[in-house]
This record gives C-alpha cells, sequence and structure tokens, in this order.
C-alpha cells in the first residue's frame, strides 16, 4: 500500500520506504529522514532574493543575509524534481520535519479510497 505524503514524496507502507511519487524512485527508510536521501543544493539567499538595495551602501537590503540564512533544496536523485525547500542556519542539518507512525497509518489508510495504489 502506497500513501502520497507530499505533491512528490510518497511512502510504501509494506516496505517502509519513501518513495517519489513522480518517477518511482525508491528513496531509502519511511523511519529515517526523507531528506538525507535526496540530492540537496545549498542556495545563496543573495541569488534567490536579490536585494532590492545594493548592500554595499545598506545594511538591510530586504534580502536575507547569507552570514544568517541559508536556503536549501532538494530534488529527486531518480527525476531531478523539486521535493522541498527549506530556510535555515547555516550549516545546520536538514530539519527532521516529517516523521511518520507507520503503524498507525497503516492502519488507518487500509481500505482508503485515497491510497496511491496497492
Ligand atoms: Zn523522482
Amino acid at each position: 500500500m502506497k500513501v502520497r505524503v507530499t505533491e512528490y514524496l510518497r511512502v510504501d507502507l509494506s516496505t517502509e520506504r519513501w518513495e517519489c511519487d513522480r518517477c518511482d524512485e525508491s528513496l531509502g527508510s519511511a523511519r529515517d529522514n526523507y531528506k538525507h536521501f535526496l540530492l540537496i543544493h545549498a542556495r545563496n539567499p543573495r541569488e534567490v532574493h536579490q536585494p532590492l538595495l545594493d548592500p554595499n551602501k545598506y545594511e538591510f537590503c530586504f534580502s536575507p543575509d547569507p552570514k544568517v540564512c541559508s536556503i536549501y533544496e532538494f530534488y529527486c536523485p531518480g527525476c531531478g524534481v523539486m521535493m522541498d525547500v527549506e530556510y535555515t542556519i547555516p550549516g545546520h542539518m536538514p530539519l527532521h520535519d516529517m516523521q511518520i507512525d507507520l503503524d498507525s497509518l497503516r492502519e488507518k489508510w487500509s481500505g482508503s479510497a485515497i491510497v496511491v495504489e496497492q
């Protein structure tokens, strides 16, 4: 039984593995942080949110300061679809923001019409 968790992420409850819902890539154990199995691109926030004022003249330029903000983009290693974006502190590990109780989910979704496939 496979259950979609986000737009491009699903969990296979029979194998307890994260999978890409776009290319079927098996990512890793669903008991671990799925982000550890994805490709990570650490972006400079000044590239993503370009300053509206000259950062050489003004301390606050309406753009995140790269000394205090990093942007991590997470991509599927199979098809390259972007799965998540995280704003964090430079050097910080990816947040473990999704921990699923697999046994409860299996019980809850058994027989449900929202299941992706069985
Ligand atoms: Zn994929």
